[in-house]
């Protein structure tokens, strides 16, 4: 019956991509334990440190204290707090709109927002580089989807100019690119929305605590603030736990509350969570020198990064996974990332800076990637 399984598991180590889970043991602060060994993690989303902020696991374990764990039932049934709803306002200021609403992911933010504005009548029209979530999303919708190149505004107009015939057109970019940690031409891409009537969505999961001065996002960064008419983000990168939002205006978020079927039919966000990401939310605005710190030591390791993410594209596969492993024997946790998060022969180390990383995290990497940019003879790569 399942010879189909063994089979294609075979297929997937046979061409090198084969998954594995890496267990951790212990967390502390940048220092990871993995198989016993003390590693330095340089590939971690929680940008700002904020999951093992002292405040935030306070608040959290305070919040369970009165209300439990679990929400015990969807936000429409019985799940909604009062935390629910103050985080739904405090995100909805954070990024100067009307309002938000919470999912219990990013990625059914995403399914849910999307497969909402869309459908068969409509065309969704993306970056090539964005994020699965996006794509899957965009499948769900039925919608046409149109695909530019990376960053190829010409070919987006091009799109748009022939797009006329659709009922509604959507285009959706990621403000950073996950695995490219490049931004997207925001201020264009708003300007070709409005001259052929399309609308325009941000994905800021890496952007939400990183871009712009207070962390606000791509809007904060360009001076283009409330642009964009749609604003998706998650709690889980640089605000440090979990949870996907989206905001909006009033009409757009009560649409969602009524119509978002990954907002429904799922169990609400435990209130401690969202106790979580208010408390995150507290910290970037009392404390900013959290964010500069984050770029003090992006700069440290290259002056020219536009967010926290910087790929070493090595290009082939095993001698990517070569690199990861000798990274890994020196005491930095640094995978790689293969087909199909990125494209074939576009295998990649994607490091990930933080404002935990001390001086001599910063140092250990910047010496270890000069000796592997040697030994593996990386000239050529950034
Ligand atoms: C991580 C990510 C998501 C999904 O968010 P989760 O909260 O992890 O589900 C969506 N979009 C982008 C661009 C991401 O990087």
């Amino acid at each position: 019956m399942f010879e189909f399984l063994t089979q294609e598991l075979e297929f997937l180590k046979s061409i090198g991509l084969y998954r594995e889970l890496k267990t951790i043991e212990k967390i502390d602060g940048s220092k990871i334990i993995i198989a016993g060994r003390k590693l330095i993690n340089f590939c971690s989303n929680d940008y700002l440190g904020l999951s093992q902020h002292p405040k935030v696991k306070e608040r959290t374990i305070e919040i369970i204290k009165e209300f439990g764990v679990g929400a015990g039932a969807s936000r429409l049934i019985s799940g909604n707090t009062i935390i629910h709803e103050e985080l739904e306002r405090k995100i909805a200021k954070f990024k100067k709109r009307e309002a938000a609403i919470v999912f219990p992911t990013g990625y059914q933010a995403n399914l849910g927002v999307i497969s909402c504005l869309v459908e068969e009548k409509d065309t969704v029209i993306i970056d090539r580089l964005n994020h699965a979530s996006i794509i899957d999303a965009c499948r769900l919708s039925k919608a046409q989807m149109q695909v530019y190149p990376h960053q190829d505004l010409m070919r987006l107009e091009n799109i748009l100019q022939r797009s006329e015939k659709f009922r509604r057109r959507l285009i959706i970019t990621d403000s950073v690119f996950s695995m490219d940690g490049d931004l997207a031409p925001l201020p264009e891409i708003i300007k070709l929305a409005k001259k052929y009537q399309a609308l325009v969505m941000i994905d800021e999961a890496h952007a939400t605590g990183v871009i712009g001065k207070t962390g606000r996002g791509l809007e904060e960064f360009f001076n283009i603030e409330g642009q964009a008419d749609i604003v998706m983000g998650t709690f889980s990168k640089a605000l440090g736990s979990i949870g996907g939002f989206v905001c909006g205006s009033l009409e757009l978020i009560t649409y969602l509350r009524n119509k978002a079927r990954s907002f429904i039919y799922t169990t609400a966000l435990p209130a401690a969570i969202c106790a979580a990401a208010l408390a995150a939310l507290e910290i970037i605005e009392n404390e900013p020198e959290l964010i500069n710190q984050l770029w003090k030591n992006i700069n440290k390791v290259n002056p020219s990064a536009q967010s926290a993410i910087i790929p070493i594209i090595i290009g082939e596969l095993n001698k990517t996974m070569e690199i990861s492993t000798k990274f890994f024997e020196n005491g930095i946790f640094l995978s790689g990332i293969r087909p199909p998060t990125v494209p074939k022969n576009q295998c990649r180390l994607r490091l990930t800076i933080t404002a935990a990383h001390t001086e001599n995290d910063l140092e250990h990497l910047r010496s270890l990637i000069r000796k592997l940019i040697k030994d593996f003879d990386l000239g050529s790569c950034n």
